[in-house]
């Protein structure tokens, strides 16, 4: 195992450093950097970056890092583990999705040293994070009011890929395809394989999303051999990957009801909310196009005619997909019952 050399820092086999990477500082002349924390095992193994709050709103992934780093699991780490909890401090500052320019990070990679700031903070990120890795775990959540089922969004016809997906343990895979100017895009040029985990909602923790996000990343160090094995304990979830997936949208403006909520297995014409006039008065059902399992869903209960409302991703099994869910949440609550939150075994 080569020594590894980020921001001009070296770290050497068995070391753990935190390391800043200066960005361009705010108006106000204050520096801004990123924060890269570095564990490197004394054994060697893949290297993985762990990355949160690519969007700035985007919060759960900088509490599933923090989780992560804690974990005693990390003790007997093969290779190198990079995490870096916000990478668009900008749009944590201001809790939005954006940067200050209002491009979206998240379309604006590889990016160029000499580009717009989003590009410079892409250009930083690949140059320095993605560049030295051979897999990486980007963390996401819904967009402000909406929720996101925990879910896998990855190229999934990538035999390697795929096996990562199954490996982080959740029912519900997305075999999305890459848009222009993403992370996954830029990572996937120089051959680094990226997981996308959506889960939750903008600006809020969601428990079960970081638990699962958090025994996830675990499950895939243990699956690409950076962490040991150990023998799975409570229910076994099966994994499925959906056919297709979309949104359903609003016919009327109004007022919601929500009557489906995240993970709900829904039939055909059932059912999804109930929109309203300012009296109360029902305007219109929204009701679910085709068979499917519910895996995001606007929360506000305002809505707006051609609004996207529901997410629904269509299987072959969907009461399977919704009874799977139930055994992970299970899991999850038997699994980390904690008298002290900050360790988790
Ligand atoms: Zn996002």
């Amino acid at each position: 195992m080569k020594d590894l050399e980020i921001g001009g820092v070296t770290i050497k086999r068995g070391e753990t450093k935190r390391i800043e990477l200066p960005m361009p500082p705010l108006y106000t002349d204050t520096r801004m950097s990123m924060p890269v924390h570095v564990q490197r095992g004394r054994r060697d193994g893949p290297t993985i970056f762990v990355s949160g709050a690519v969007h700035g709103d985007e919060l759960n992934g900088i509490e599933i890092v923090n989780r992560l780093l804690k974990h005693k699991s990390l003790k007997y780490l093969k290779g190198t583990l990079i995490a870096v909890p916000i990478v668009n401090g900008y749009g944590v500052l201001n809790q939005s999705r954006y940067l200050p320019d209002r491009r979206d990070l998240n379309r604006s990679f590889p990016g160029s040293a000499k580009g717009s700031i989003a590009g410079r903070l892409a250009h930083l990120f690949v140059n320095e994070i993605v560049s030295k890795c051979d897999v990486g775990i980007d963390l996401h959540t819904g967009a402000i009011h909406r929720s996101n089922l925990p879910q896998i969004r990855a190229n999934l016809d990538d035999a390697e890929t795929l096996a990562m997906a199954e490996s982080f343990g959740l029912p519900v895979l997305l075999n999305a395809d890459i848009r222009p100017g993403t992370l996954r895009q830029a990572a996937g040029d120089l051959g680094v394989k990226v997981l996308l985990y959506e889960a939750g909602e903008a600006l809020r923790y969601d428990e079960f999303s970081i638990r699962a996000g958090v025994k996830g990343v675990i499950n895939v160090m243990r699956e690409i051999g950076m962490l040991n094995k150990r023998k799975r304990k409570g229910h076994k979830i099966s994994k499925f990957v959906a056919r297709q997936s979309g949104w359903v949208r609003a016919t009327e403006s109004g007022f919601v009801n929500h009557v489906a909520q995240l993970g709900d297995h829904v039939n055909k014409g059932g059912v999804l909310a109930i929109i309203a006039d300012p009296y109360g008065t029902e305007l219109c059902k929204v009701l679910c196009p085709e068979e499917g399992v519910v895996i995001g869903k606007q929360n506000i209960p305002l809505t707006q005619e051609g609004e996207a409302m529901y997410h629904i991703a269509y299987f072959r099994k969907p009461d399977s997909v919704a009874e799977h869910l139930g055994l992970l949440q299970d899991n999850l609550q038997d699994d980390l019952v904690l008298e002290d939150p900050t360790i988790i075994d």
